[in-house]
C-alpha cells in the first residue's frame, strides 16, 4: 500500500462516525476524493456520493458504510458519572476496561468504562454477564455540573480510536467495521480511472448501516443503480474457536471475500470470481443463505430490483476495540472492483440465466 493510502486508512479510523454522526468521515472523504471524481454531492442524511461517468446510462453503485457502533450519553447522575444508550451491536463485555472518547461539541473528552475490581465483586456478581446499561463512563469528573458544562445529552462515544500495526501486514484497532469498506469503495473509483470504464460509476459512503441500513436504502433510491455491491467486513474464522461448518474457511490475508447466495445476483457473483482469477486476484467464498445484515439488503430491493452482491472484507474479532484486518484483502478489494466497473456495459447481463 503506498503512504498516502495508508494515511487515508488512517485519517479513516482515527476519525469518529457513530451511526447519526457520520460528517468528519464524510469529510476526510471529501479531501481524499476531491481531485478524482466527476461530481461529490451530500444527501440529506449525510450519505457521500462520488461519481465517475454521471451521464452514462448503466449505473453501478458501491456501498462502504461510513458508520461505526458506538454509545451516545443519555444521563449524566449527581457525582458527574455518564449513562449511555448503545448505538448498534454490542458485546457489552468488550466494554469493560475500554477507554473511551466523548465527542462533545468542544472537541474530544477522555473518559474510560471500567466495573468493580475483582476483590470487590460477591458471590453471584462475578458470573453475572453485565448488561450496557449497568455500565458508567467516567471522564474524571466530581460533579453533573463539571459533566453537564463540556457533555449534552445525545453526544456521541466510540472506544478510543486508533490504528496498530502487527505482524504480516496486519491492523488492529477499533471501526475497522467499516472504515475498511469505505477505503476499498473510494479507492476502487480512484484506480478505476486507468481503465476507462462507461458505466456510471458511483462510490458512495453510506450512513446508518449498523442502525439498519437506513443510508443505503435512500442513496440507493436517488442512484437507481442497475447494479449494487456492499463492501462490508465480515468474520474471519481462522483463530480459535469459530467453527467453519456455518461460517465458511475466511482467513486473513486470503483476499476478499465474494458472497453467494439469495441476496446476490448470479451474474455479480459470478463476474467478480472471474475477474479475480483472470487478474490473478486472490478471493475467498462464503455463501449467505439469508438476506444480508448489510448495505446490500437494501440494494438488492431498491425500486424494481438492484443486481445486489457483497464484496467482504476478512476480519477477526468484529464489534471489539480490537478489529484485526490484514491491509492485503484491502488492495485486492480495491482492484477487483476496479476491474469489475470496467467490465460493466450491458445491465442486461445481470439478468439471472438457466444456467448459473
Ligand atoms: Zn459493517
Amino acid at each position: 500500500m503506498q503512504s498516502q493510502q495508508i494515511e487515508f486508512l488512517n485519517d479513516l479510523v482515527n476519525t469518529p462516525g457513530v451511526s447519526g454522526y457520520e460528517q468528519q468521515v464524510q469529510q476526510v472523504v471529501r479531501d481524499y476524493a476531491e481531485s478524482f471524481c466527476d461530481t461529490m454531492t451530500t444527501d440529506l442524511h449525510g450519505n457521500l456520493v462520488l461519481c465517475k461517468n454521471p451521464d452514462a446510462d448503466v449505473r453501478l453503485m458501491l456501498a462502504g458504510h461510513a458508520d461505526q457502533i458506538g454509545l451516545i450519553v443519555s444521563f449524566i447522575d449527581d457525582e458527574g458519572f455518564i449513562y449511555t444508550q448503545t448505538v448498534g451491536g454490542w458485546d457489552p463485555q468488550q466494554l469493560i476496561g475500554q477507554r473511551m472518547t466523548v465527542w462533545s461539541s468542544s472537541g474530544p473528552i477522555p473518559g474510560v468504562i471500567a466495573r468493580k475490581a475483582i476483590h470487590l465483586l460477591e458471590g453471584s456478581e462475578k458470573k453475572t454477564v453485565v448488561k450496557a446499561s449497568d455500565l458508567w463512563v467516567d471522564i474524571g469528573s466530581q460533579s453533573r455540573a463539571e459533566t453537564e458544562q463540556r457533555v449534552q445529552i445525545g453526544d456521541p462515544i466510540t472506544l478510543q480510536l486508533g490504528l496498530q500495526m502487527l505482524m504480516n501486514n496486519r491492523a488492529t484497532g477499533p471501526a475497522m467495521d467499516n472504515r475498511t469498506g469505505v477505503w476499498v469503495v473510494v479507492e476502487a473509483l480512484r484506480r478505476s480511472a486507468a481503465l476507462n470504464p462507461r458505466c456510471g460509476f458511483y462510490a458512495v459512503t453510506t450512513v446508518q448501516e449498523e442502525v439498519g441500513l437506513r443510508g443505503a436504502r435512500t442513496a440507493a433510491h436517488s442512484i437507481n443503480p442497475h447494479i449494487g455491491i456492499a463492501v462490508d467486513v465480515t468474520h474471519a474464522t481462522d483463530c480459535p474457536t469459530i467453527t467453519k461448518y456455518q461460517n465458511g474457511s475466511i482467513s486473513l490475508g486470503g483476499g476478499p471475500v465474494v458472497v453467494r447466495g439469495p441476496n446476490i445476483n448470479p451474474e455479480v457473483n459470478a463476474r467478480l470470481k472471474r475477474i479475480a482469477a483472470e487478474n490473478d486476484i486472490p478471493f475467498q467464498q462464503k455463501a449467505l443463505g439469508r438476506a444480508a445484515p448489510n448495505d446490500s439488503n437494501a440494494l438488492q430491493v431498491t425500486r424494481d430490483g438492484v443486481a445486489a452482491g457483497i464484496l467482504a472484507i476478512p476480519n477477526r474479532y468484529m464489534h471489539s476495540a480490537v478489529e484485526t484486518i490484514c491491509l492485503d484483502d484491502l488492495e485486492h478489494a480495491a482492484d477487483l472492483l476496479a476491474k469489475f466497473a470496467a467490465s460493466v456495459k450491458d445491465e442486461k447481463c445481470f439478468i439471472p440465466k438457466i444456467d448459473q
